[in-house]
């Protein structure tokens, strides 16, 4: 408890008017006096300060180090500290789950809590531990250069979702890690919305490698002369920043132990995907041609194959067909999207195989430490991308806003609705709290048969085999409408969804492939185009062949499909929309698994300055995030829980039958008694294991009561 602030109130549960104006205005006045860290109880939400701050340094976490939440004014550090208590004395797994939309400060939030409890560790100064702590620092800079872009909402958005669990010995050390990596955008390798990066890497390379690597990888420092980042290159003022961070990412590389081997072959890989961006093709005589034969070369030199392959593999396709094997000429249209579903598929197993090497790396040294521990216990910590608008919205921004659904929905039954178990369990009357559960629209996404996912991916089986003899129109789903039908059949009573078709009125559906669904956090407007294409996330087989041919042996590993027998019927693949939403099933059941703690970010401004404060979009996000039903049930006519003990040791000073000898049996007895002799008794009521105070006023005097001493 925070009565020590001096700006605005530490913790809402002592606002003493709830409502969405006074939790803003309470926002607001922190949020301008530099206090960007307020509870709700032991959720902790944080306001994006959009400038550097000294509140992270080694004084600070003394300060915050083994000390309760009560006792410090509102800090992530304190969080930090809770989950790292929870888990070393209870020896509980816990988790922290940091939600918010794009920009609102998830991923330093993330960074701040792994520094804080790199900062409390191994106090012994345990070299092994010592190196776990650096490779789970250092992997964040490699990550995010590969997983991370500049988009219109964040300059550094994830574009991947990342969860990491660490594990601790029975001391509270962290011993290991493991990073499981959720669905990244990989669209932006090919395409990339106005005012919009690739991938941070591409611009690092290109501006920071030297002049011999550079020519080595047959590149040159200017980014409008590679298809797949000129477009961003106008709005590409950063190079300084790209130097130095590809420094770092070098660096940490090397801190990982990435052979020279290895991390060669990811910045070959890199270079690979520019020179392929530009390959382009035409028609000679119907037959399709490459234009060019300098990117093909180069991008084959750096992907280990044969350039003859390579083109073969970018013109037509095999294909087997009754025992037989034979040839297929692609079309215009068929070769660029080949070309262009190449870059992506490389760049995403590229990904993929970086965050296995580096989980391969945390677990070489902390198998040596594991040897004299059977003991473990974990933190997870999941920073995912943020629910988000953009003009356009498309698969992408599906799967993320989805994502974000599940989160919430997580939030709400472990928050919202535990809490009011807890009132349950203790034997405390409560008045029940109206929340909007958003399970209705998890369910409009996910539900077998009837959700979307189930929908889409009924429609890519009705669009055939990508072997068969399928029209052009058919192979790239050039007909949405067809989709879009399927969903307006089968949601046209939801309350959620609605498409052009089904209300031709609605001015903000403008383009007949547009569907609007109902977020918790927003209306958001999809167009379908290009919906199918990325569920059904075609690669043709002459890829993976062609790539498991690579000279390169890490390459080879990264496509162990690639040695399938062409004639051999293959398993249908899972296609995205269902390949992540098992991933997120999976995710919930994880974090439902482990004790959760909350931070939830709040963006102050569309602008990214320190100083506005937009009252409208933080009242919106502080709609849907639900803080005012989470306090509101938090306090649920109490303002304050603690448990007995811990109660009893923070004011037993302030009564004599406390204090200086201790007259109760349990530390329920002394509580009661204390209470009972300081007049306080008419305020609270007696849980189980806890005690419920209602206003805040008697904790304010409980706090003055102790400081007068
Ligand atoms: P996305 O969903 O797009 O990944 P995010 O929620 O992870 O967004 P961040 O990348 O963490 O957002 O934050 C965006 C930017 O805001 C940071 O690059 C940084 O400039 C600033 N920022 C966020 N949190 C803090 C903080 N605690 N102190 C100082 N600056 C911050
Ligand atoms: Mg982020």
């Amino acid at each position: 408890m925070s009565t020590h602030e001096d700006v605005g109130i530490g913790d809402f549960v002592l606002l003493d008017e709830i409502s969405h104006e006074r939790v803003v205005e309470n926002l607001r006045v922190r949020f301008n006096g530099g206090k960007i860290y307020t509870y709700i109880g032991e959720v902790c939400v944080s306001v994006n300060p959009y400038r550097s701050t000294n509140i992270y340094n080694s004084e600070y976490v003394e300060k915050y180090k083994d000390r309760e939440m009560f006792e410090n004014p509102p800090h992530i550090f304190a969080i930090a500290d809770a989950v790292h208590k929870e888990m070393k004395q209870q020896g509980r797994d816990t988790c922290i789950v940091i939600s918010g939309e794009s920009g609102s400060g998830k991923t330093e939030a993330s960074k701040i809590i792994m520094k804080y409890i790199a900062a409390v560790t191994n106090l012994e100064g345990q070299q092994e531990i010592e190196r776990v702590k650096n490779i789970l620092i250092q992997s964040n800079s490699i990550l995010e250069a590969f997983g991370n872009a500049k988009t219109t909402r964040n300059d550094n958005s994830s574009r991947f979702g990342k969860y990491m669990d660490i594990n601790f010995d029975f001391k509270g050390d962290p011993i290991g890690g493991d990073v499981t990596n959720y669905l990244l955008e990989k669209s932006r390798v090919v395409y990339q919305q106005k005012g919009e990066r690739n991938f941070h890497c591409f611009y690092q390379l290109i501006n920071g490698c030297n002049e011999s690597d550079l020519k080595s990888m047959r590149l040159v420092r200017d980014p409008s002369s590679y298809n797949y980042i000129k477009k961003s290159s106008g709005n590409n003022q950063t190079t300084t920043v790209d130097k130095s961070d590809y420094k770092a990412v070098v660096n940490a590389m090397s801190t990982l132990g990435f052979t020279q081997m290895e991390s060669q072959t990811i910045w070959n890989i890199v270079a690979g995907v520019l020179h392929l961006g530009n390959i382009t093709f035409s028609l000679n005589e119907d037959k399709v041609n490459i234009n060019d034969d300098k990117p093909l070369k180069d991008a084959a030199h750096l992907l280990a194959v044969d350039p003859s392959d390579l083109r073969a593999a970018l013109i037509q396709r095999v294909i087997a067909a009754g025992g037989e094997v034979m040839q297929k000429t692609h079309t215009l249209v068929e070769a660029e999207y080949g070309r262009d579903a190449l870059a992506k598929a490389v760049y995403d197993r590229l990904f993929t195989w970086i965050v296995s090497r580096i989980n391969g790396t945390i677990n070489v040294t902390s198998n040596n430490l594991h040897k004299h521990q059977r003991y473990r216990t974990l933190i997870g910590v999941l920073d995912i991308y943020g629910f988000e608008i953009f003009d356009s919205n498309s698969f992408e921004q599906f799967c993320i806003n989805y994502c974000n659904e599940k989160l919430q929905q997580l939030f709400i039954e472990l928050v919202l609705k535990q809490e009011q178990e807890e009132y349950n369990r203790e034997g405390i009357a409560w008045q029940n709290i109206e929340y909007f559960n958003n399970q209705i629209i998890c369910s409009l996404v996910e539900q077998s048969h009837k959700g979307m996912i189930s929908i889409m991916d009924e429609a890519c089986l009705n669009v055939g085999k990508v072997t068969d003899e399928v029209s052009k129109k058919k192979l790239l789903y050039q007909n949405p409408n067809m989709l879009l039908e399927a969903m307006d059949k089968k949601l046209v009573n939801h309350h959620h969804y609605t498409s052009r078709q089904l209300k031709p009125m609605d001015k903000e559906l403008k383009h007949k492939t547009q569907f609007r669904i109902k977020h918790y956090a927003g209306d958001v407007v999809y167009n379908i185009s290009g919906f199918l294409d990325k569920n059904k996330d075609t690669l043709f087989q002459d890829f993976k062949r062609l790539l498991f041919k690579s000279r390169n042996p890490i390459i080879e590993k990264m496509w162990p499909e690639g040695a399938q027998d062409i004639t051999k019927t293959t398993k249908r693949p899972l296609t995205a929309g269902t390949l992540f939403k098992n991933s997120m099933i999976e995710l919930i059941k994880n974090l439902t698994s482990k004790e959760p703690f909350y931070v939830r970010c709040i963006k102050p401004n569309e602008v990214k300055s320190p100083v506005v404060f937009d009252e409208e979009r933080v009242t919106h996000q502080v709609r849907y995030l639900g803080l005012v039903e989470n306090i509101l049930v938090r306090r649920a006519g109490f303002a304050y829980r603690q448990r007995y003990d811990k109660f009893l040791k923070r004011y037993k000073m302030i009564s004599q039958y406390t204090w200086p000898n201790f007259r109760g049996k349990t530390a329920m007895d002394g509580v009661k008694m204390m209470m009972d002799d300081k007049g306080f008794s008419n305020d609270v009521q007696y849980g189980h294991s806890k005690i419920f105070i209602r206003s805040p006023r008697t904790l304010f005097a409980l706090e003055k009561a102790r400081s007068d001493l």
